[in-house]
């Protein structure tokens, strides 16, 4: 049995050594960086508009510095991109679960994947995938795809390249151990913090990156029917709905799946797996 867990997911014995290792997490929820994620989005964003400014692509309001010119144009620094949504035609979306596997509440997900026919992306952590094995047996056995969500879910953007390169590979091969021959196709980063060195890393083991477009922040906890709320309000054709199967409690991430997968399933969605 599993020791219980905190309310907020702050006893994370199983995976202690995720997120929790995280400075500028220490002691919060096992994904409360996702909130990072935002930042980061947003200013991206910012970067990105800031750099079509300066290209003169936002048309009047845009500075024209270059007009005319003839000097080369500058290169914005790269900003690596994962994929964020799955082109399979008009209503396809894909579902994606982070951080387990886990004991209590991966079974449960899988059980209400099988009910709704639902066949979705498995992003396990190198740590839990040695602790359960049977579970990640389990994800395949049941047609899902499995997705490497590194070795000990650290911010990858804090360690060397060498040490990204060792998250990407123990990761990897955990996998290996438990599903010899299994090819693993994805990678997603903890956190989602991607960087040019990640990329670097997942592009040499052949792997993809494998972003989301919708994140209903289940790991917050915020109430069953908000999750289903958040995942209704933002869903469209291609999204990639963020989930948890592992990490923390996911009760609610369990109770809203029950509802809101079979919802999207009456409007038409068709659900998919990246590829
Ligand atoms: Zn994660």
């Amino acid at each position: 049995m599993e020791p219980a867990r905190g309310r907020h997911g702050t006893a994370e014995p199983v995976n202690s050594g995720s997120c929790g290792r995280v400075p500028v997490n220490r002691g919060t929820n096992v994904c409360k960086t996702l909130g990072m994620d935002t930042t980061s989005a947003s200013s991206r964003r910012t970067f990105l508009l800031g750099a079509a400014a300066s290209l003169g692509l936002l048309g009047a309001a845009a500075p024209t510095a270059f007009a005319g010119s003839d000097r080369p144009t500058p290169r914005p620094a790269f900003v690596p991109e994962p994929v964020r949504t799955v082109e399979a035609g008009p209503l396809g979306i894909a579902v994606t679960f982070d951080d387990g596997p886990h004991p209590e509440f991966t079974p449960q997900v899988l059980r209400v994947l099988r009910r709704n026919r639902v066949r979705a992306t498995f992003c396990v952590v190198g740590t839990e995938v040695e602790k359960y094995p049977d579970l990640v047996r389990a994800i395949h056995r049941h047609g899902h795809t499995i997705a490497c969500h590194s070795w000990s879910h650290a911010n990858l953007q804090e360690l060397t390249p060498a040490g990204v390169g060792e998250e990407v590979e123990r990761g990897l091969a955990a996998i290996g151990r438990v599903l010899p021959g299994y090819r693993v196709g994805w990678f997603r980063a903890p956190y989602g913090r991607w960087s040019s060195e990640v990329m670097g890393a997942i592009r040499a083991a052949g792997l993809r990156p494998l972003g989301w477009s919708v994140d209903p922040r289940d790991w917050e906890r915020p109430g069953t029917d908000e999750i289903v709320r958040r995942v209704l309000a933002d869903v469209e054709t291609g999204s990639i709905i963020l989930n948890h199967d592992g990490g923390g409690n996911r009760d609610q991430t369990v109770a809203a799946l029950r509802q809101w997968l079979p919802e999207l399933s009456s409007f038409g969605y068709r659900f998919v797996q990246p590829a």
